[in-house]
């Protein structure tokens, strides 16, 4: 866009005055810097559909015509952002269950939007390691991989007062025109859900307005914050940037993975990419790699309240398995927070640094599945479920290490194959004294017999058998882990949500990377652990 470019040049002209009045000569030029754009949520197979249909033109105009290649990508499991995102920024083979789980030996949850869980999981589980974005910037991620810059980063939520919040509020030229688009853009589709809830009141209502909230906040607001951020970066020679645009995995959660909403997401992240682009080739002498890359598809579902006709999981197990005589299941509500008003409030009151955080927290409570999964844990007589997607953790909590299915079945005999059988429910994953089994169907599988069973016609096999092998030596894994992917009635999600991933079908675990051919990238990736080292060299260069 004509106007955004005259913002940068605006932006960059006065940081030239800056450096030149306070900080000294500008980036060297001829090391190679590093770009990754991840688009979250994003399947192989739903980018090859868009491609093909003109959906995501830019990315196809790179691949079609610029000579870049799409290298496929298996993710393993869980196919959930903070492992892939561990992985990828620190080369280590995370501790990361899920999205949502338990912590025995700490004796409490971890849950990523929560202040302070990220950065303990990202300090405790780099192994030391310096991150692939060290002294650059991260934008919507999980972890800051090093960055020295971070917006809407979950591991900086709690304190974004760091040089990410003092390098946005000093780019005022970009912040000021970020708010000008955000407002017109906001306006725009307010006006638009006003006319349509005239034009149809009955039937616009609530999806419109549903909609209107997720739009505003992350397809329009995060997105232009992110993408200028980003463009700045690459103006002033940053080393290293990863930027993550949330929009399509949002769409496909709240509407499915092939959904018309969740493509046009996917076609304004691609505009986005092409602005990137553009920034790119205009300052050729800093000899950015751009990486375009997804973390984890997603596969289409059903809630599971759907299929049980309104109870959820953790109800069906207490009732039906772990204490069918007992007494009504209490839940154990977590700490409720106060909503987007406390957050404004709490601005006013010059509590600024808890301001994103809260706004995370407003989200979480009325679109849980923004953040990839609500905060539903029960816990009765020494268990705790905690359901995070299509994926449910069981945990006996007399002990702190995992329990084999020889110790869970002393107390509860045949128990893993009975819920596997149970209505909604598609496999479950056990330890046991020879390494982990599954149940499928009520029937009980090996890792060396699972082509007999539930995964019989996959040809990435062998990336299933080695995520369910990685997974349950998670030493924080539920000591049940049950998946509601593949059940009899479909795709099943313990939330509610009709676009699910954390499981193991093809869709969530195989995705790409979309490289230029001059670069050598890994082959075949068969775990983004792989990516560490090939993108660390960025970092050796710096050095
Ligand atoms: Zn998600």
């Amino acid at each position: 866009m004509p106007l955004d470019d005259l913002v940068l040049g605006l932006q960059r002209a006065l940081d030239r005055l800056v450096r030149r009045l306070r900080l000294g000569p500008p980036p060297s030029p001829g090391r190679r810097r590093l770009l990754i754009v991840q688009i979250d949520g994003l399947s192989r197979s739903v980018l090859e559909e868009a491609i093909a249909r003109g959906r995501a033109p830019f990315l196809a105009r790179l691949i079609h015509r610029r000579g870049y290649l799409m290298t496929p990508m298996c993710v393993g499991l869980p196919t959930s952002t903070p492992a892939f995102q561990l992985a990828a920024m620190y080369g280590v083979r995370p501790d990361i269950p899920g999205f949502h789980y338990h912590d025995k030996r700490r004796q409490t949850d971890v849950y990523f939007p929560r202040g302070g869980d990220a950065a303990h999981v990202e300090r405790t589980q780099a192994a030391g390691r310096r991150g692939i974005v060290n002294g650059g910037g991260t934008y919507g991620c999980v972890f800051t991989g090093g960055a020295a810059s971070n917006l809407m980063t979950f591991a900086m939520m709690k304190r974004p007062t760091g040089a990410g919040l003092i390098r946005a509020a000093s780019n005022l030229v970009v912040n000021a025109w970020v708010l000008v688009k955000g407002t017109i853009a906001s306006t725009v589709e307010v006006v638009r859900v006003l006319l349509r809830t005239i034009a149809d009141p009955v039937s616009a209502a609530s999806g419109n307005w549903k909609w209107l909230a997720i739009k505003l906040g992350i397809s329009v607001w995060l997105r232009e914050l992110f993408t200028l951020a980003a463009a700045r970066d690459i103006y002033a020679g940053v080393p290293a940037i990863y930027v993550n645009y949330l929009d399509y995995d949002v769409a496909g959660h709240a509407w499915g993975p092939r959904h018309r909403r969740a493509l046009r997401a996917l076609r304004r992240v691609d505009a986005s990419i092409l602005r990137l682009w553009r920034v790119l080739r205009r300052v050729p002498e800093y000899r950015y790699d751009l990486y375009v890359l997804s973390d984890h598809g997603q596969a289409a579902s059903l809630p599971y309240l759907k299929v049980t006709g309104g109870r959820p999981i953790e109800q069906s197990l207490f009732e039906d398995f772990f204490d069918p005589e007992g007494v009504r299941a209490v839940s154990t509500p977590e700490r409720k927070h106060g909503g987007l008003a406390t957050g404004i409030e709490a601005l006013r009151a010059q509590r600024a640094p808890g301001f994103f955080q809260r706004f995370v927290n407003y989200l979480e409570q009325d679109f849980p599945w923004v953040l990839g999964g609500t905060r539903s844990v029960r816990e009765r007589g020494g268990i705790r479920v905690i359901a995070a997607g299509p994926n449910a953790f069981v945990y006996f909590l007399e002990t702190a290490e995992p329990w084999t299915l020889e110790r869970i079945e002393e107390r509860y005999p045949a128990l893993a194959a009975r819920i596997s059988a149970s209505p909604g429910i598609g496999i479950v994953l056990v330890r046991s004294a020879n390494g982990p089994l599954c149940f499928w169907r009520g029937a009980r599988y090996g890792l060396d017999t699972l082509a007999a069973g539930p995964f019989a016609k996959r040809p990435d096999l062998e990336r299933v058998v080695e995520g369910i092998r990685d997974l349950m030596a998670m030493p924080s894994a539920g000591d049940l882990v049950i998946y509601g992917i593949d059940a009899p009635q479909g795709n099943v999600s313990f939330v509610a949500e009709v676009g699910a991933h954390a499981g193991p079908s093809t869709d969530e675990m195989q995705t790409f990377m979309i490289h230029s051919r001059a670069v050598t990238v890994p082959t075949p990736i068969t775990h983004p652990v792989q990516l560490y080292p090939h993108f660390a060299r960025y970092q050796v260069d710096a050095a």
